[in-house]
C-alpha cells in the first residue's frame, strides 16, 4: 500500500527517460543544420565530407560485390568514367571536396544505378546495355553525381539517426508492446520515405544542369525515363523506381528542368 501510494500523481521514471531521448535526438537533429553551399538548400548533417568519402571508399568494395563485381570490359569502365569526369569537370561538382570514382558493375539482370556518400558512383550492366546513346549515359551518371552534391545520402543518415532516437524514445515511453513499435516504425518510414523523393526530384533537376554544362543532350534523360518505364514490368528497378516518384511524373519535371536552363 506504501509503495503504491509513493508512486501516485509522479510522471514515470520510463517516461521522462523517453522524452529525454526523443528530445536529444531532435536537438542533434536540428542544431547540425546548414546550407549546402552548392544547392542551396538547407540541410540536417552531421556528418563531416571527408567522413563522407571515407565511407563511401570503404563500402564501395562490398556494393560491388553485391553485383557480381565490376565488369571486366577495361574499355567500358573507360567510357563510364570519361563521361562521368566529364560531366564532373565542367559542373559545380568539380568545387566540391568530394573524390568522384564511376564503376560499371557486372550484374546483368538488375536496373539500377546508385551512388554512395563522397563520390562512388556505379551502374549496373543491366542498366548501361539497355541505354541507347552516350547522353542517356550521361543523364544516368549526372543524376547520381547530383545525389553526391546534394549530400542526399549524409542527409539520409542525419535522419536515421533521429528515426532511431525516436522510435527507442517511444518503445521505451511504451514498454515495447506491438501496437507501439508499429506506430513508431510507421513514422520512421513516412520521414525517410518524403525525403527520398524530394532527393529524386533534386538530382533529376541538377543532372539535367550538368548534362547542359558538360555539352551533352538533356532530352536524353527523358529516354532514360522511358527506358525505365518500360522495364518496370518484370524488372527490379530499385534505386530508379521503387523508392522514386513515377517515371512519368519525373518527366515532366525534367521537361521543365531543361526549359529552364536551358536558356
Ligand atoms: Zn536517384
Amino acid at each position: 500500500m506504501a509503495y503504491s501510494q509513493k508512486r501516485t500523481g509522479r510522471i514515470p521514471i520510463k517516461l521522462i527517460l523517453a522524452a529525454g531521448i526523443i528530445l536529444f535526438s531532435l536537438f542533434k537533429y536540428w542544431s547540425n543544420s546548414e546550407t549546402n553551399e552548392w544547392t542551396g538548400r538547407k540541410q540536417h548533417i552531421t556528418l563531416e565530407p571527408e567522413q563522407e568519402i571515407a565511407l563511401g571508399i570503404q563500402s564501395a568494395p562490398q556494393m560491388a560485390q553485391q553485383h557480381g563485381g565490376l565488369l571486366p570490359d577495361q574499355k567500358l569502365q573507360n567510357l563510364v568514367d570519361e563521361v562521368g569526369q566529364k560531366l564532373v569537370n565542367t559542373s559545380i561538382a568539380r568545387q566540391t571536396p568530394y573524390r568522384y570514382d564511376f564503376h560499371l558493375l557486372r550484374d546483368p539482370e538488375t536496373i539500377n544505378a546508385f551512388a554512395l556518400p563522397g563520390g562512388q558512383v556505379f551502374i549496373t550492366y543491366g542498366l548501361f546495355k539497355r541505354l541507347e546513346n552516350i547522353d542517356q549515359l550521361a543523364g544516368v551518371l549526372g543524376h547520381e553525381i547530383a545525389h553526391v552534391v546534394g549530400r542526399h545520402s549524409a542527409e539520409r543518415i542525419a535522419k536515421q539517426s533521429l528515426t532511431e532516437g525516436i522510435v527507442n524514445g517511444v518503445l521505451i515511453g511504451s514498454d515495447g508492446g506491438t501496437g507501439a513499435a508499429q506506430t513508431a516504425a510507421m513514422i520512421g518510414n513516412m520521414i525517410n520515405m518524403k525525403y527520398g523523393r524530394d532527393d529524386e526530384l533534386e538530382s533529376d533537376d541538377l543532372g539535367v544542369r550538368f548534362m547542359i554544362d558538360a555539352g551533352y543532350n538533356p532530352e536524353q534523360m527523358l529516354g532514360v525515363m522511358k527506358i525505365l518505364k518500360d522495364a518496370a514490368g518484370g524488372q527490379r528497378v530499385p534505386e530508379f523506381q521503387s523508392t522514386h516518384p513515377d517515371p512519368e511524373n519525373r518527366m515532366g519535371k525534367i521537361r521543365e528542368a531543361i526549359d529552364r536552363y536551358k536558356k
